[in-house]
């Protein structure tokens, strides 16, 4: 961790650098594609040139938000070849997908990350796992970068501080969390319309994926996991997309009793796991066994084997897990 440096030290070697990509990990989340913004629009603000390009497109419900129209992929046109990379939230590398190539091509790379199983890569890094989102370090950078945090920046960083700590609900929701977010009303953040249209609005086929996905619940004899499957199949007849996912393993995880919730999603021939814990289970750990990583309540993987085999191993290893307490 020799290079790991402070927000101050990031900001000052931001100013020094020009022409960026600004980029964020596979399957993009709220905090992905929110904290991307919010650094791209305070980049632009200092004069610099930088565009946003995510590894796969942003969920369809940010579309709605400033500059979203610009959010690039790798297989759309760059505006010009960046110099330098800007990573938030990646927690590795290799979770850059697409975008590795433009990142490689880059003279420069700086990180900015929440998920302490990154161990940290490129010129210069902060990470700091006790924030709950990446958007709330953002926020500390734009005060470091001395620019205005706008209302369009706000926008951005509450989607990414309300999405990855479920709205405030979740154990990681810290004092520095409700600074950030004070910030962003200061800001001229309109709160209440957008938790209502990040929380309390969803389509049609996402809400019918929900009721097909959770009428296959299972729960183990003990009702400590529970887990569901969610296949193409499903997303197909819901008229859903995949994005759509999003949320439904907490409902798993609320069930009474339960400690670890797993929602296992085709992915062609192999099968994407979200793994969610209630008050102790290490997620991360569990999921750092099958390749993956994340938070110690919220983790991640992908097993390379069709959906029963791969979530007869992840169950296995839960269970495991679970006996190890
Ligand atoms: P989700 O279940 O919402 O896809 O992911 C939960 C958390 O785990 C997120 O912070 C996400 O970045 C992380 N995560 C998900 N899949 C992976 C993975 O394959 N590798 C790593 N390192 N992190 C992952």
């Amino acid at each position: 961790m020799e290079k790991q440096a402070t927000i101050k030290q990031l900001a000052k070697w931001l100013k020094e650098h020009d022409d960026y990509v600004v980029t964020a990990h596979v399957n993009p989340d709220g905090d992905a594609a929110g904290s991307s913004m919010g650094a791209m629009l305070a980049l632009r603000a200092l004069g610099k040139r930088a565009f946003v390009c995510l590894p796969q497109k942003a969920p369809k419900m940010f579309s709605r938000y400033p500059f979203a129209e610009e959010i690039l992929t790798p297989e759309n046109e760059l505006p010009f070849e960046p110099k330098t990379a800007f990573v938030l939230d990646p927690s590795e590398y290799n979770r850059m997908g697409g975008v590795c190539a433009i990142y490689d091509r880059c003279e420069a790379h700086a990180m900015l990350d929440h998920h302490g199983t990154n161990a940290g890569f490129g010129d210069i890094w902060h990470i700091d796992a006790n924030r709950i989102a990446a958007g709330e370090l953002v926020v500390e950078l734009i005060e470091e970068l001395g620019v205005e945090l706008t209302k369009d920046m706000a926008t951005w960083l509450f989607i990414a501080i309300s999405t990855d700590s479920g709205h405030f609900r979740f154990g990681g929701t810290a004092p520095s969390t409700m600074y950030a977010v004070a910030k962003l009303l200061d800001a001229g953040l309109d709160l209440g319309t957008v938790s209502r249209e990040l929380w309390n609005t969803r389509t049609k086929g996402r809400t019918h994926l929900m009721g097909v996905v959770l009428s296959g619940l299972q729960v183990s004899d003990d009702g400590l996991i529970a887990w569901a499957r969610l296949t193409d199949d499903m997303l197909e007849k819901c008229g859903a997309l995949p994005e759509d996912n999003d949320g439904i393993v907490n409902y798993l995880l609320e069930i009474e009793g339960v400690e670890a919730a797993v929602l296992a999603e085709q992915r062609g021939e192999n099968t994407k796991f979200s793994l969610r814990s209630k008050n102790w289970l290490d997620v991360a750990a569990l999921a750092r066994t099958f390749g993956g990583g994340g938070h110690n309540r919220a983790s991640g993987c992908t097993v390379n084997l069709p959906m029963e085999e791969a979530l007869e191993k992840v169950l296995d290893g839960t269970r495991k897990a679970l006996e190890n307490k």
